[in-house]
């Protein structure tokens, strides 16, 4: 369907921490597909893993986001113009063999979307997840508390259960937050740093230590949200029959091996398993977690940055140590809605 030409501004990376703005027109969408103006993104640690030395070349890494509709294409039927939308980072086609068994990683037709520093962009209607309602902001927290939920699922939490999660930043505390509304009777969080401490204690946590604090079996169900050298240390936390959910991945592209005392594990009976949120199934739910939650969720995100102020990401997240979450805020679009409104 041809439409009256839209000029986006666009944001792409490269290695190390470059930045460059590109005027895309977008003036046809595909059949299937709405035209979506970007209102929030999210900025993560893999995020800056590309910016740092993984972006080889020129790309797009935005993949936490979302935006209202301006425009449906043609076999459209979900969204209306004006909606507001959550979009997949990657969304499985839903109904080949693979998808309809649980095993969507498997999926041969998995839609990836990164467009989330555009500030125009195309998404097929099955990557959309309605999210009226939802604190323009919020959008930026709906992939990572997605991947917090997946986790959970492997970790099966149940009420009474006993969670340490290591690694607190935005998932980690997304994370036990979860827990906490699941019921699990006793959250721990366990980070280098002290600076996710008091939120987390807010957020309901039972206590707070660093690495090496506490050497005594205080969980049943450990998730690790932090570097895998952390196992080691969480193993020892771990109590009789007791599992550990790892999801964390390195902050170097090099070191992915963990020596550790494997007789513990033996010991214990133990089990350690592997959670990947991709691609990530949980939008819908965290959509509405969000809304329920969203007097101490929206607590995580400590910055809010213009998205016309994008270039100057770098200098911004690594001045400031107090970042937890940021997001990148498309300023134009609130003005639009205020304007259609
Ligand atoms: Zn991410
Ligand atoms: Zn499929």
């Amino acid at each position: 369907m041809d439409i009256t030409p839209v000029q986006s501004k666009n944001f792409l990376f490269k290695a190390p921490y470059r930045i460059k703005e590109e005027i895309e027109t977008i003036s046809a969408i595909p059949s299937e597909h709405y035209l979506i103006e970007l209102e929030a993104c999210g900025l993560c640690h893999s995020d800056l893993l590309w910016m740092a030395h993984r972006s080889k070349d020129w790309e797009k890494i935005g993949h936490e986001f979302g935006g209202k509709v301006r425009h449906c294409g043609d076999n459209t039927s979900k969204f209306q113009p004006g909606q507001q939308v959550a979009v997949k980072n990657a969304a499985p086609c839903g109904v080949c063999d693979h998808c309809t068994v649980g095993k969507a990683r498997d999926c041969g037709d998995v839609i990836v979307n990164k467009s989330g520093f555009n500030q125009f962009f195309l998404a097929h209607e099955r990557s959309m997840v309605d999210a009226e309602g939802l604190e323009g902001s919020l959008l930026g927290l709906v992939e990572p508390l997605g991947v917090a939920n997946d986790v959970l699922k492997a970790a099966q939490i149940r009420p009474k259960d006993r969670v340490t999660i290591y690694g607190l930043g935005a998932i980690g505390l997304m994370a036990g937050w979860l827990c906490i509304q699941k019921g699990a009777s006793g959250v721990y969080g366990c980070a280098r740093s002290s600076k996710c401490f008091d939120l987390a204690e807010q957020f309901g946590f039972k206590k707070c230590f660093k690495p090496g604090e506490i050497n005594e079996t205080i969980s049943n169900k450990i998730l690790v949200f932090a570097p895998p050298g952390t196992l080691k240390d969480a193993v020892t936390l771990l109590m009789n029959d007791g599992l550990i959910v790892i999801a964390g991945l390195n902050d170097s592209d090099w070191d992915h091996w963990v020596p550790f005392n494997f007789e513990s594990l033996i010991f214990k009976r133990a089990s350690i398993i592997g959670a990947f949120g991709y691609p990530n199934l949980f939008f819908e739910d965290a959509v509405e977690q969000l809304k329920s939650g969203k007097d101490s969720l929206r607590q995580i995100i400590t910055h809010q940055i213009s998205f016309s102020n994008t270039p100057g990401l770098k200098e911004e997240l690594l001045q400031s140590p107090d970042c937890i979450k940021a997001v990148f805020i498309n300023k134009q679009a609130k003005q639009n809605s205020e304007v259609n409104a």
